[in-house]
């Protein structure tokens, strides 16, 4: 069942709660003494953080990668899916053959395998990568669709209905009772591989429908923060490598999924990135794998993308920070470990 969105009152966002939890708990953490929060204040809210009472409120959260950028997380028995890309089709893109002409492809059963009864999809941008399972996905399913009006556009140019999908610019703080999701204005990287192929927005249907990867324009990219229940987690995913400094400024989320970089054309990236963020707990590297291999085994890096570099620049810093490399099989808990 879907639910419509509606948007909160900003005191309820999750920004707000997030910096009150997290708050809280790095003062319990110094002690009673914590100029930060009265000592009785810490201790009754840092009973309803994560892992000391909020499961109960928000159910078992879990966490799988699907490769990409895609994410299925579950709040309890509600599936929420992002930037799910799971049938991965050759377009020549790592074999130095990319083929902007490939046809859109989707496998039912591929797809099918990963997704869970899916309530909710939500959208960064409109490259293939991101978007070409969207349509099975929707019509399949009957999930509420969260994207750009570019992604709007294609969409329903691909036989998704008008009315199951909600467009978003950023900013909004969408409630869909027990599960609130944040959109955030975003960028996309700017790298030799995707800056520059099929930019552009939709403002109106395309003259056509859809039917080459060059034929889904980026559209504007955005990125999600999603909470579940009244306290958390709360998980930012992004779908491209690049950012609004002042507009992730004050998200604090417990864990953040984050795209490795495949130039050094942002500046300062994971610095900048993570100080903005409040140097999350857990951070998780995403869009480094090679996504045109199926989605089994071990994921094959993307030459193209400097992962070591990348978690090494985490590591200085915020040495605090767990970093979590994910792989396609380990289903995740809140924490971002392994459930049994
Ligand atoms: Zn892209």
């Amino acid at each position: 069942m879907t639910q419509e969105p509606h948007v909160t009152d900003r005191s309820d966002a999750p920004s707000s709660r997030g910096f009150d939890r997290r708050t809280v708990l790095r003062g319990a953490a110094l002690g009673a003494a914590s100029p930060l929060i009265p000592a009785t204040a810490a201790m009754a809210s840092a009973t309803a953080g994560r892992g000391r009472g909020s499961r109960g409120a928000a159910g078992c959260v879990s966490f799988r990668w699907l490769g990409t950028a895609g994410w299925r997380i579950d709040v309890g028995d509600r599936t929420v899916l992002f930037d799910p890309y799971l049938t991965r089709f050759t377009t020549g893109l790592f074999d130095g053959a990319f083929d902007p002409r490939t046809r859109l492809e989707t496998r039912p059963r591929v797809v099918d395998a990963h997704i869970g009864r899916a309530e909710l999809v939500l959208v960064s941008h409109s490259h293939w990568d991101h978007l070409a399972d969207v349509p099975h996905i929707a019509r399949t399913t009957g999930a509420r669709v969260v994207g750009t009006e570019t992604t709007y556009h294609l969409l329903v140019a691909l036989g998704v209905d008008p009315g199951q999908i909600s467009v978003v610019r950023g900013g909004e703080v969408l409630d869909f009772g027990g599960i609130t999701v944040e959109v955030v204005p975003s960028l996309h990287s700017r790298n030799k591989k995707c800056a520059y192929f099929a930019p552009g927005t939709l403002n109106a249907p395309p003259a056509t429908v859809p039917s080459t990867i060059s034929d889904l324009p980026e559209g504007d990219t955005l990125a999600f923060q999603v909470m579940a229940g009244d306290s958390g987690p709360s998980a930012f995913l992004m779908g491209a490598s690049d950012f609004s400094e002042r507009a992730v400024r004050g998200l604090r989320p417990d864990l953040a999924m984050i795209a490795v970089p495949s130039s050094t054309a942002t500046h300062r990236y994971v610095p900048r990135l993570l100080r903005a963020l409040d140097t999350p707990g857990v951070v998780v590297p995403v869009h480094w794998d090679n996504f045109e291999v199926p989605l089994t085994g071990s994921p094959a890096r993307d030459p193209a993308m400097d992962l070591d570099a990348f978690l090494a620049q985490v590591e200085k810093v915020s040495p605090a920070t767990r970093v979590v490399t994910p792989d396609y099989h380990t289903v995740y808990d809140d924490d971002m470990l392994p459930q049994q």
